[in-house]
């Protein structure tokens, strides 16, 4: 692989991933723009930098790849800015990787019934051994026709049908709000997390699952 026929078009992207380190260079620009501009300059650049292959003589073939190695690289530079909680960027002084855990507090709790399964045994397995083909009309010069058969190709299923335990749980779930604060700020992000605790479990029967795999 050539360094410099994937990884041309990705310096301006690379670049920015780079000076996005400095909080200053962009603080204008929040996540959501500085990504979209990101986005921007790595369609320009890729489609000069194709259009200057093609010009070149490469063929449309090669440039596949490309895109593909570009969207990979684009993805990578822009993972700092995808929205989470708490964002990689600081929302309020844009330095990455600054927001620290503070604590989890406990928020409020519920109870909910969810349903279940659980893996029993395997009740039957079947093998099913078929051929397909395509069936092509030829035509002669005096106008008759004829029948051939391509593209034959021999299939092996097995299938097999599972036994499964259904269950109606009930849990009571907590809820906890965990903080998180920018070291450099003191910006305050949050996200909730539940904690499962099985409080009571009905059977309610069995059903059967069955699977087909090609071999
Ligand atoms: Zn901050």
């Amino acid at each position: 692989m050539l360094l410099w026929f994937y990884g041309t078009p990705m310096i301006p992207v690379l670049l920015m991933g780079v000076l996005m380190h400095n909080p200053k260079i962009f603080y204008p620009l929040n996540n959501k723009v500085l990504e979209g501009v990101i986005g921007v300059v790595a369609i320009v650049s890729t489609y000069i930098w194709a259009a200057m292959l093609v010009g070149w003589g490469i063929m449309w073939l090669f440039l596949l790849p490309i895109i593909i190695v570009a969207f990979g690289a684009t993805t990578f530079v822009s993972s700092p800015l995808f929205p989470s909680a708490p964002c990689a960027r600081c929302l309020k002084c844009r330095n990455i990787e600054t927001m620290n855990f503070v604590d989890s507090v406990y928020d409020h709790e519920y109870e909910t019934w969810l349903r279940e399964t659980e893996y029993v045994k395997k009740i039957s397995e079947k093998k099913r051994k078929f051929q397909t083909w395509n069936e092509v009309t030829w035509r002669r010069g005096d106008g008759s026709t004829y029948r051939t058969s391509e593209n034959v190709q021999n299939h092996t299923q097995i299938i097999t049908t599972s036994l499964y335990d259904d269950y109606k749980v009930l849990y009571n779930v907590k809820v906890y709000q965990n903080n998180y604060s920018c070291v450099v700020c003191g910006q305050h992000e949050h996200n909730f997390s539940e904690k499962y605790k099985e409080l009571d479990r009905k059977y309610m029967g069995t059903h059967t699952e069955t699977t087909t795999e090609e071999v």
